[in-house]
C-alpha cells in the first residue's frame, strides 16, 4: 500500500529521467503482511544514466524505516530480472515501467519474487 504522494512522486520521477534509470529508498511500516509506502528516499552513491548496477545497497546508512527499494525499468518490463532478485533490499521490490502512467504500470515484489498487490491510497 502506497500512500497518494510518494506513489505520484516516484512517478514523476521515473519520468523525468527516462530514458534513464530511477532509483530511491522506499520508506515506511511493515505491519504483518502488509508494507506501507509512506516517503521516498533517494538512495546515496546511484548514479542516473549509468543504470541500476551502480546502485551500491552496501552504501545506505543503516535505516529501519526503509522498507525495500523502487527502480525504473525505461524497457516497459515491470518484471524483476535475475540482477534484481541478486539485489534485492529490504522487505519489498518495486519497479515502476515506461509509460509510467499509473497503477498499471507499478509492480512490487516480496524477497521470494512474488508478485504483491499495489494499491494507493485514495486522495483525502
Ligand atoms: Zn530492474
Amino acid at each position: 500500500m502506497f500512500e497518494r504522494e510518494p506513489f505520484e512522486t516516484m512517478l514523476a520521477m521515473a519520468k523525468n529521467l527516462h530514458p534513464r534509470e530511477f532509483i530511491a529508498l522506499l520508506r515506511g511500516e511493515i505491519k504483518g503482511e502488509e508494507t506501507r509506502v509512506k516517503d521516498l528516499l533517494l538512495a546515496p552513491l546511484s548514479v542516473y544514466g549509468a543504470g541500476f548496477s551502480s546502485f551500491n545497497p552496501y552504501a545506505i546508512p543503516f535505516d529501519a524505516s526503509v522498507v525495500g527499494l523502487v527502480h525504473s525499468h525505461p524497457s516497459g518490463r515491470a518484471e524483476m530480472s535475475t540482477w534484481d532478485y541478486n539485489h534485492f533490499y529490504g522487505s519489498i521490490m518495486v519497479i515502476v515501467a515506461y509509460p509510467y502512467e499509473g497503477s498499471g504500470d507499478v509492480a512490487a515484489f516480496d524477497g521470494k519474487g512474488h508478485r504483491l498487490r499495489v494499491a494507493v491510497e485514495s486522495r483525502s
